[in-house]
């Protein structure tokens, strides 16, 4: 007969009992049960809705910043690292069960109400020594924190706290966040193609950084390649990370596999709002987001662009075979040829706007290249 031990002190004596609501843990007795319901009331099958205050507990029982995109909103923690270590000072002393033990639904409660200052207030003016408390000094502080309109800051929050890239994309979307990292990683790589790769994107969003040239087909996938340069990268950054925000992973999962991410845009008003960051009427953006194959020419810019990173003599950085058969690499009859054919669309590439890569694949298709170069239209002089 298998030994069971208590989910919360990990003894196995007394024998532990199940939880009659969800039947997966176990517990020694009522104490321990009600100790770890902060962290059970996400996997187990709790008969009110989970709210952010829920969260909010969970972050103070492992003393850490919460994650939870919408708790990190609601609670305030969008702010430099060592305030919001502040601000988790004031929510241990108000939750936990060793201080004021104030219960989660009563926390949401005041904020629903508009009045967390006063009634966190309320709560320290019961303690004879508060003013001994650093938590209720820097809450007098603060109390602004405690009252201001998140929707309005600017999100920093998603810098700071755990580094854990892929666990940050996990809470965000909604996983279940005491889930071990090994049966996270489990369910995520269980992700259908198209949805894993829109996780990846969005952890990679989340710590504030995208899709570089460099090993990543999302580069191309998710129109990077189509940037006049580097501030034009991070301004398709900035418009992918508005989205996230607007959106579920399904949603935006199922726009990239069907290819309508420009009307996923539209659709949740980003022209209105985002006049002039990205201009989803480009044609090379268009071309990438809703055509039905991506041409072989965004792969040639994205050779293009590591062989950049990693320095022309790097000699490891080769085109692929349909990338080097469509543009001539295959013909070149030495190192120096390919050299000067990798200058050529260098120049190229580096007229931003001047340039039309969808022109220049035509051509490639057409067999017309030399034409192109020179003495079409897209000769650079
Ligand atoms: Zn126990
Ligand atoms: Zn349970």
């Amino acid at each position: 007969m298998p030994i069971f031990q208590c989910t919360r002190c990990k003894r196995t004596n007394p024998p532990p009992k199940r939880c009659a609501a969800c039947k997966k843990a176990w517990y020694c007795g009522a104490e321990c049960q009600k100790r770890d319901w902060v962290c059970h009331i996400f996997d187990c099958n709790p008969t009110r809705e989970i709210n952010t205050a829920d969260y909010l507990a969970l972050a103070v029982e492992r003393d850490l910043i919460p994650e939870h995109r919408q708790t990190c909103e609601d609670y305030g923690f969008f702010r430099p690292i060592q305030q919001n270590r502040d601000l988790l000072g004031v929510y241990v002393s108000l939750l936990h069960p060793n201080y004021m033990a104030v219960k989660p639904q009563v926390v949401h409660k005041w904020r629903k109400q508009g009045a967390l200052a006063e009634n966190i207030k309320k709560e320290f003016e019961k303690s004879p020594d508060r003013m001994k408390s650093p938590d209720y000094l820097w809450f007098l502080r603060h109390e602004d924190v405690f009252r201001s309109d998140p929707q309005v800051e600017e999100r920093s929050f998603i810098r700071s706290g755990a580094n854990d890239l892929v666990r940050r994309a996990w809470v965000f979307t909604g996983g279940s966040p005491t889930l071990s990292t090994e049966e996270m990683q489990r369910q995520v790589s269980a992700l259908p193609p198209h949805k894993f790769q829109c996780h990846k994107f969005f952890a990679e969003l989340l710590s504030g950084s995208h899709p570089s040239p460099e090993d990543d087909v999302l580069w191309v996938e998710f129109g990077f390649c189509t940037a006049r340069d580097r501030e034009d990268e991070r301004n398709i950054a900035r418009a992918y990370k508005w989205l996230m925000y607007q959106t579920t992973l399904d949603e935006f999962s199922d726009a990239y596999r069907s290819k309508t991410m420009i009307e996923l845009f539209k659709k949740k008003g980003f022209n209105d709002l985002n006049p002039c960051i990205v201009d989803l009427a480009d044609p090379c953006l268009v071309d990438i987001l809703s055509n039905p194959g991506i041409r072989t020419v965004w792969y040639l810019r994205q050779y293009i662009e590591t062989k950049i990173i990693h320095g022309r003599q790097n000699q490891k950085i080769k085109p692929s075979p349909i990338v080097a058969a469509d543009f001539g690499f295959t013909n070149c009859l030495d190192a120096r040829d390919h050299d000067l054919l990798f200058d050529l669309y260098k120049e190229f590439f580096a007229l931003g706007s001047r340039a039309n890569p969808i022109e220049l694949c035509e051509a490639a298709q057409e067999e017309r290249l030399f034409c192109v170069f020179y003495g079409g239209s897209l000769n650079a002089d």
